[in-house]
């Protein structure tokens, strides 16, 4: 089989605010081959920062774009992704946001190949790594923003326990802002609207940059209120910063790990900083091989490995394969308030089933379908010249 072409699509909503909503707009990246066999990859990162990444014009043997790596390739086996992305990392080594880029392509390759042998990718990393092929089902924990107020929260937490979470995450929004007594407010108002018999998540969204002190005595106060872990009270790269506050013993676990764009940042904060739980976004640290190689750290190390995902249920379900086998990493960030864009790429959505859990798709490639005529009107067709000549002319859907 051989790649015939590689599409990035710019999908945006009307209006973007400056809300820490990632599905506002989103990079999907579509590989076609003369099989005629097509796979989809999702990126979570800036849609135009990422598309110069598929076209820039080569610099020098160091900066040469994504599709001039990948158009023409051979691609039959799980090893030519491996091939693949190796030539794409080499050939874009002085590009900054390259794995970010290139994530959604490499799922895309997934994709792919899981299509062409009739398995899913869940599959096709336990047969790579001689690991058990069983899938898990994993408790999904519906993943929100802080409401603005402590009160907006605990009607944010009731709606979601009505509608049958057992485990939610609240980030972001005024976490950090308005002082100590706000933010204890903000976390007992999410106990006390998802109730006591369910677990919370509470996502501090990086806003205590590198003052572990002050996560340290968070923690503490949030503890009354028992949540699964206090994440990313630091900055993404903090890494002192999180082995000095997890020194201290905070009462709650600290999870971590999401702004990770390389394995070595993964690893960085999982053996040096000493997080419980990493957090992986398979769409930013370079698709599902190298978060795949988190998950087996994390198996070595005693962490548990979660997903990040903030995007779409393609995003959800290339996060979902990487560790579906592993019955421990037991939870799953399930997006659960995105845009009308985000809850419109895929046709058939992942379910939480009547026992309250979410199962990977056993279906070949990553088992979901792009839904091209629901993101047809979200599509921004971006067009690149330098003088007279086109760099980037968008495709069709
Ligand atoms: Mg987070």
């Amino acid at each position: 089989m051989k790649i015939i072409a590689v599409d990035p699509f710019y999908l945006r909503i009307p209006k973007i605010t400056t809300a820490a909503d990632g599905t506002q707009d989103t990079l999907l990246v579509r590989i076609r081959t003369d099989e005629g066999i097509e796979g989809w990859g999702e990126c979570d990162a800036s849609p135009l920062v990422s598309i110069a990444v598929y076209c820039c014009p080569m610099s020098h043997g160091n900066i040469i774009n994504i599709r001039t790596s990948l158009i023409g390739e051979t691609l039959n086996s799980p090893d030519d992704i491996l091939r693949l992305s190796e030539k794409v990392l080499r050939n874009g080594l002085d590009i900054q946001q390259i794995q970010h880029a290139f994530s959604g392509a490499e799922i895309a390759l997934w994709d792919i190949i899981g299509k062409k042998f009739g398995k899913p990718i869940y599959r096709l990393l336990a047969e790579m790594s001689n690991t058990p092929n069983t899938p898990h089902p994993k408790l999904p924990y519906a993943s929100v923003l802080f409401g603005d107020t402590p009160e907006n929260t605990r009607q944010v937490a009731k709606e979601l326990h009505d509608r049958g979470y057992h485990a939610a995450k609240f980030g972001w929004g005024p976490m950090g802002k308005l002082g100590e007594d706000n933010d204890i407010a903000l976390v007992r108002a999410a106990r006390e609207g998802m109730g006591a018999d369910t677990q919370i998540m509470i996502d501090a969204g990086v806003v205590w940059g590198t003052d572990y002190e002050t996560a340290f005595r968070r923690a503490e106060a949030f503890a009354d209120y028992t949540p699964t872990w206090l994440e990313e009270p630091l900055a993404p790269d903090a890494i002192d910063a999180y082995s000095s506050l997890i020194s201290k013993n905070p009462s709650i676990p600290i999870a971590a790990g999401e702004g990770s764009s390389t394995y070595r940042m993964a690893e960085d904060i999982i053996v040096n900083g000493g997080v419980q739980f990493v957090q992986i976004d398979a769409g930013r640290i370079g698709g599902i091989m190298p978060s795949f190689q988190v998950r087996q750290l994390a198996e070595q190390r005693g962490v548990q490995y979660v997903n990040h995902t903030f995007k779409s249920h393609l995003s959800l379900a290339a996060s979902l394969h990487v560790f579906a086998t592993n019955p421990d990493f037991d939870l799953l960030e399930f997006p659960a308030a995105g845009s009308e864009l985000s809850q419109r790429i895929v046709k058939d959505p992942f379910q939480v089933d009547a026992d309250g859990l979410v199962r990977v798709m056993d279906l070949p490639g990553l088992g979901v379908e792009v839904d091209i005529e629901a993101i047809h009107p979200y599509l921004a067709p971006v067009h690149i010249e330098i003088g007279t000549e086109t760099v980037f002319e968008q495709s069709s859907l």
